[in-house]
């Protein structure tokens, strides 16, 4: 979240408030928009789309969807190659984690705590964080410890965090699971990157006990991490079905289920259907992001740019005390602030504070994590050196002046 900005208008890294005021956007990138705001391609794509059709999914047919389809699966590694469209990262989990249910016969499902998966009824259930919950029946739902880097409670050993993993299947189910949900980067939680060994640890664990392994990659997919197209890579293991959202139609509203042959058939049952999920308009601009993202070589800038400001910003911790920890890889940076290194107390107000004062200053950073005092830097992929520059000196002015 940023303090309140009434935007009019937005050009690549650039956004526009009411008064034609412009202002660097560090954040909205993961929000929607992956290429750059109103990317000249993707506009293309979807008003050039518009003026042609513009219809529901479920009544007709229609190439740009079957075309983006298949060039969503050729992304993807191993059998993920079955993809069923939605209209938000929530109904893609909702759709996966129904998915895992109907294939296994098993209710249960293992979230790490403090992750977030969507709004409806079963991704609040799996979404691990107070002020994302409604107080409604979350059945068949299991928390595990977050396996954190900086405040877990196993710092980087990520095997000592599986085990929880395991003791909850032993303890809280009846030794089989429907499967396990997690982002390779919490993003909402504040950007913390799984401890090493994690996720491969707790892939074989789930395995064992039936489940299915979903990873959402709603903010960690399409290149931003810069290693990798998609974040699971970089923990070399191949999930079971992987949801999408946000950047994929770089501000149209679509989500996607990619998934194996043999766990899309639990959807022949019933009859499967979202009215506009993948319509021809959205499904014209993932066509267009992808080939943006092929184009500007966006997810080779993620890892250049991405890494050149996560070093600047780690400089900035030795000059300014109220940094405790940088993080993130890419462009999924976060910065936690603190009241006092050793003890990572977090802070309250200053947060807030930095962020009103790098708006006035003309640059947008996010706000997140459990207690609120993570700076989340999650640009659009064009950003270039020079508003990595601009966006470090900007930080660091702010903090002088505290
Ligand atoms: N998964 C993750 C990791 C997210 O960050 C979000 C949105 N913040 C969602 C799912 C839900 O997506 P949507 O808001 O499109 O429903």
């Amino acid at each position: 979240m940023v303090a309140q900005l009434n935007l009019v208008e937005g050009k690549m890294q650039y956004v526009y408030d009411e008064n034609g005021r412009r202002y660097l956007d560090a954040f909205g990138g993961i929000a929607t928009v992956s290429c750059g705001h109103c990317h000249p391609d993707v506009v293309e794509a979807i008003v050039n789309q518009t003026r042609l059709l513009q219809h529901t999914t479920v009544l007709y047919l229609n190439h740009n969807v079957v075309d983006f389809g298949e060039a969503l699966a050729a992304k993807m590694p191993g059998e993920l190659k079955v993809v069923f469209f939605t209209n938000s990262g929530t109904e893609a989990n909702e759709l996966a984690l129904m998915m895992a249910r109907l294939y296994t016969g098993c209710h249960d499902i293992i979230s790490i705590r403090n992750g977030y998966h969507g709004n409806a009824t079963s991704t609040m259930g799996v979404t691990a964080q107070f002020y994302h919950k409604f107080n409604v029946v979350q059945t068949g739902v299991h928390h595990v410890l977050n396996p954190d880097p900086y405040r877990g409670v196993f710092g980087l050993d990520g095997a000592k965090y599986a085990n929880d993993v395991q003791d909850i299947i032993n303890h809280g189910t009846c030794g089989h699971v429907a499967g396990f949900v997690a982002e390779a980067i919490q993003g909402v939680g504040g950007v913390i990157e799984l401890a090493p060994g994690y996720l491969p640890a707790v892939y074989s664990i789930i395995k064992k006990a039936g489940g299915v392994f979903i990873a959402d990659e709603v903010q960690s997919g399409f290149g931003r991490t810069g290693s990798h197209f998609w974040g699971f890579e970089a923990h070399g293991i191949v999930p079971d079905i992987v949801t999408l959202a946000k950047g994929i139609g770089n501000g149209a509203p679509i989500g996607a289920v990619v998934t194996t042959p043999e766990i899309a058939k639990v959807l022949k049952y019933a009859y499967y259907f979202s009215t506009f999920g993948g319509n021809p308009v959205c499904a014209a601009a993932g066509l267009a992001v992808l080939n943006v993202i092929e184009k500007d070589k966006l997810q080779q800038n993620a890892y250049v740019v991405g890494s050149y400001l996560k070093d600047r910003l780690n400089s900035l911790m030795e000059k300014h005390e109220i940094i405790g920890d940088v993080r993130g890889r890419g462009m999924l940076l976060g910065v936690e602030l603190v009241k006092d290194r050793k003890l990572k107390t977090p802070v309250k107000d200053e947060n807030m504070q930095i962020l009103e004062q790098m708006k006035d200053m003309g640059v947008l950073v996010g706000k997140g994590g459990f207690y609120g005092n993570v700076l989340r830097i999650t640009p659009p992929l064009c950003f270039n050196k020079e508003d990595a520059d601009f966006l470090v000196d900007v930080m660091d002015y702010t903090m002088s002046k505290m």
